[in-house]
């Protein structure tokens, strides 16, 4: 074939660039940018791919290929978002594979290793396949699993994909993934007057005198409920809180069975919102009004406001009233937040408000519901889309605002695959490149976006104030040093903290408790000998978990029986050290026996829904004390909550990480913002070691300002973001010689471009081998004279060096840009 057109294709791979495939006359009719193309890739592979351009260049060095089939009519890659993975591939140094991978819905990428299942063995219009589609059917309906390099077999390689693609279409078959449970609503007891009495005067009065003589206390009630009804117009009433409002169930049980009221069930759902009544935003305040309208100010002159309301002073609110003006002048929002499964109260927040336009990406949807989503986006079917951060990669259109809420979360940061990408600093590269504005929001702002604030580059607007004018928690500070000489200990409670809880239980509040560490207790060590048992694949300890009794490594997944005697010397005297959430579960219920006690991290927390599960029974009052890592710091506004308690805030501030101090204030900070959110004033104790320490100091004063002033202060002496930007390039091997020395290599190579005090490592992680591979850290600082983009060639091209030497190949090296 003698083509003189070409297109280049983006492909799932971690090979550079693009690839480059002829086209036919009757390709060159059809062919749009941003469609899906099958193709064959090396001797056997194939592939779904992106056309990214079409151009006349033949490449001189090898013979292309040409396309299979077209998968689509229209494209269903925006040029935009084509635009935006280049950026992304080119800034955080990885392929564009890469970004296509983790960007693009697996179900719409079929290639040689993906499986297919058939789920409508029942089809009948059989006269509507094609020869291929009815011979991969037929072969379905016996094996009910097959991989795309099996179709091959079966028909033909070009013609596996597109005929899968059209039984997929068909609803046929669907990508192969574990059946992924539903979830399933909480029933809730509603009551109401019987409908055969409801309007029927006669049978009313007969019921209501028949109740005179013994049942006064039924009559009271039915008398009540009608009352309740005309006020409420309809709305259904639980019989919980029916029974809070004075009747009792036993009471309701009666009437039940006389006829005179009906109990009757109703989902509660929290994951399906649509069908919800739309209810009005709130009035703004005064000074959230105000604070609206800066915000706008601001967008006048620049692409991006940081928004510095304290906790509870109705950012959200703000939020939803800002959407809305957007969203009347016809554009899109993009609500990024740091963690959908726990941030299912502000989603219903907003779908109260704005329905069925609002799209939720869902970290634990599957592939097929994802596709559902990529179309009805690519359809312009919503105006509001909110997720964590891959919701970035939808193909969204006529942007007006990105939201990013929470924006000093550090689960912002995509640590386990590439792109090892930030979705705040993508959400600010997603705002210029579609001219939308982006407004950060935050009770304690990153150091970077304050920086940056305060410098001017963003708009800054401060909210100071709690809705209400509720006063901030009052936050002290528990002295454990001194507690424990005076024995005003039980356990790792101090008295001070137990006497609040039982207060507050007292009160029927609910109570929330902070713990950084989950399990029992992080280390399990010998009396005799000292030695504690590690994981075999990593070098850790494992941590104890008594509700299996098992060691565990939070690494790897390891886990092993508790042993009974030490291995390395034989004693049974083994003690545990360090204090996990699963032991505070244990002495809270020792000291509150009486009291309904729940644990949120990330072991009780297994199941797809458990979040919703259990924040919908705290909601309901059927938990007393929660207790949980910092899960449960993000975001919660509890109406009944009116104290927070730390448990051991010394190992935030020990941390041995240059954000260390960031983070604990900001950590302590927010979880004592989730006490007294509606009527009165909040407490709040930290319990802890070192009381006197200046972040904790900080944090009881609220001297959000003054903590970063110190903080900024340090990251400048010791060339730190934001006066530095990082790279880290992690090397990791089975063989710890080899990977030594491959970093020490590169180390080498590097050297002649960077001044010493820029070029640090290599050095060992805090955790040096995961899962048996050894690691290793070398870091690069970027000084704000030297350009980024060069730095990035420099260190890619000085990889490649190294790579001539076969030796050294065999090492895996993860780039990462502006680690966290
Ligand atoms: P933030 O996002 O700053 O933590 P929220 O928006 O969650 O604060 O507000 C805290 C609580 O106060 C919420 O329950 C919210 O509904 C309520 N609230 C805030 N502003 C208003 C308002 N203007 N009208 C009614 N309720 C409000
Ligand atoms: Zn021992
Ligand atoms: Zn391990």
């Amino acid at each position: 074939m003698n083509s003189t057109y070409f297109a280049e294709l983006i492909l799932p791979l971690n090979l550079e660039g693009t690839f480059t495939y002829h086209l036919t006359d009757s390709d060159l009719q059809q062919i749009k940018i941003g469609q899906r193309v099958a193709v064959p890739f090396g001797t056997q592979k194939l592939y779904t791919g992106i056309i990214h351009s079409i151009h006349q260049n033949k490449p001189e060095l090898y013979k292309t290929k040409g396309i299979h089939a077209f998968l689509d009519d229209e494209p269903i890659v925006t040029p935009f978002q084509i635009q935006f993975w280049e950026w992304i591939a080119s800034y955080y140094m990885c392929t564009l594979g890469d970004v296509f991978r983790n960007a693009f819905p697996s179900a719409l990428k079929l290639e040689s290793q993906t499986f297919v299942r058939l789920i409508n063995p029942d089809y009948e219009n059989l006269q509507e396949l094609n020869d291929h589609e009815y011979l991969v059917f037929e072969a379905l309906k016996l094996r009910q699993i097959i991989s795309v390099e099996e179709a091959a077999l079966i028909i033909d390689a070009k013609s596996a994909i597109p005929t899968l693609k059209l039984l997929i279409d068909k609803g046929i078959i669907q990508l192969d993934e574990k059946i992924q449970e539903k979830y399933t609503p909480k029933i809730d007891n509603y009551v109401r007057i019987h409908p055969d009495i409801k309007g029927n005067d006669q049978a009313f009065i007969q019921i209501l005198d028949s109740l005179k003589k013994n049942a006064n206390k039924q009559r009271e009630s039915l008398l009540q409920l009608i009352t309740l009804e005309t006020q409420n117009q309809g709305k259904p009433l639980k019989v919980a809180d029916f029974v809070k409002m004075g009747s009792t169930n036993a009471v309701i049980k009666s009437l039940a069975e006389k006829g005179a009221v009906e109990i009757y069930q109703f989902q509660t759902s929290r994951v399906d919102e649509n069908e919800l009544e739309k209810e009005e935003i709130h009035q703004l305040t005064l000074k959230q009004t105000e604070a609206l309208e800066k915000i706008k100010e601001e967008f006048a002159s620049k692409n991006t406001v940081l928004l510095h309301g304290v906790t509870s002073s109705g950012k959200t609110e703000i939020y939803l009233k800002l959407m809305e003006q957007v969203i009347a002048k016809g554009n899109k929002v993009v609500y990024l937040l740091p963690e959908i499964s726990v941030t299912t109260q502000i989603v219903h927040r907003i779908k109260k408000h704005f329905g069925e336009k609002v799209g939720v990406y869902h970290s634990k949807f599957n592939q097929n519901e994802r596709v559902e989503l990529w179309q009805k986006t690519l359809n312009g079917d919503f105006d509001i889309i909110i997720g964590p951060r891959n919701v970035l990669f939808m193909p969204f259109d006529q942007i007006g605002l990105v939201i990013v809420d929470e924006e000093h979360e550090s689960s912002y940061k995509q640590m386990d695959t590439k792109p090892f990408f930030q979705g705040r600093d993508m959400a600010m590269v997603l705002g210029s490149m579609t001219k939308a504005k982006v407004l950060l929001g935050s009770a304690t702002p990153s150091i970077e976006s304050y920086f940056n604030a305060r410098q001017g580059k963003y708009g800054y607007v401060e909210l100071t104030e709690r809705f209400g004018k509720i006063q901030l928690p009052e936050i002290n500070l528990v002295d454990l040093k001194k507690a424990q000489r005076e024995k005003e200990m039980t356990h790792d409670i101090s008295h001070i903290l137990r006497d609040e809880i039982i207060e507050q239980l007292k009160e029927k509040k609910q109570v929330i408790l902070f713990q950084n560490r989950r399990g029992y207790a992080p280390i399990m060590e010998c009396n005799s000998c000292g030695n504690t048992p590690e994981c075999p694949n990593c070098d850790v300890s494992l941590t104890y978990h008594k509700f299996s009794n098992q060691l565990k490594c939070h690494y790897c997944g390891y886990a092993q029986a508790k042993p009974n005697r030490c291995v390395s010397c034989g004693s049974i005297e083994l003690n545990t050290k360090g204090l996990g959430t699963e032991q505070i579960e244990h002495q809270l219920q020792e000291i509150f026996p009486e009291a309904r006690i729940r644990r949120m991290d990330v072991d009780a927390m297994r199941g797809k829904f458990a979040y919703e599960k259990l924040i919908e029974d705290f909601e309901n009052k059927e938990v007393d004390i929660l207790i949980g890592t910092q899960i449960i710091t993000k975001g919660f506004d509890f109406g009944n909550v009116n104290f927070v308690g730390v448990i051991r805030a010394d190992s935030l501030l020990n941390f041995p990480d240059f954000r260390a101090h960031e983070k604990a204030f900001q950590l302590l900070t927010q979880v004592s913002g989730r006490a007294g959110r509606r009527q009165e004033q909040g407490k709040v104790l930290i319990q802890s070691y070192q009381p006197e320490h200046q972040i904790l100091q900080n944090v009881t004063t609220y001297n959000y300002h003054q903590t970063m002033k110190d903080i900024i202060y340090e990251r400048k002496e010791f060339f730190y973001p934001p006066f530095t930007r990082l790279i880290n390039l992690r090397f990791k091997h089975t063989n710890k010689e080899r990977l030594d020395k491959t970093a020490a290599q590169l180390v080498q190579l590097l050297k002649p471009s960077f001044e010493s005090r820029c070029l640090l490592g290599p050095e060992a992680p805090s955790v040096g081998r995961i899962n048996n591979q050894y690691i290793t850290d070398v870091m690069i600082k970027i000084l704000p004279n030297q350009s980024p983009i060069k730095v990035k060639q420099l260190i890619l091209q000085q990889i490649e060096r190294l790579h001539t030497i076969a030796a050294y190949r065999s090492v895996k090296i993860d780039i990462d840009v502006d680690p966290m």
